[in-house]
């Protein structure tokens, strides 16, 4: 599975970093970077929580392939 993000509608409110920093951080100038776009054992649980959270609905994790 894989993470994907919306960046035309992230509004850079680093609700995702919050809750999993290993994979998703803003940089100096605000725009948001994925550390990883893999979904692993390790942080799964964490990313779905962040998709959840995040406000802007920008997070998505779609099947390897699509
Ligand atoms: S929680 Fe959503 S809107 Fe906020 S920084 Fe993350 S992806 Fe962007």
């Amino acid at each position: 599975m894989k993470i994907k993000v919306d960046f035309d509608l992230c509004e850079s409110n680093a609700m995702c970093e919050a809750l999993a920093p290993d994979v998703f951080e803003l940089d100096d100038d605000d725009f948001l970077q994925l550390n990883t776009d893999d979904v692993t054992a390790e942080n799964e649980q964490r990313v779905r929580q962040a998709a959840a959270a995040c406000p802007r609905a920008a997070i998505f994790l779609v099947e390897d392939g699509e």
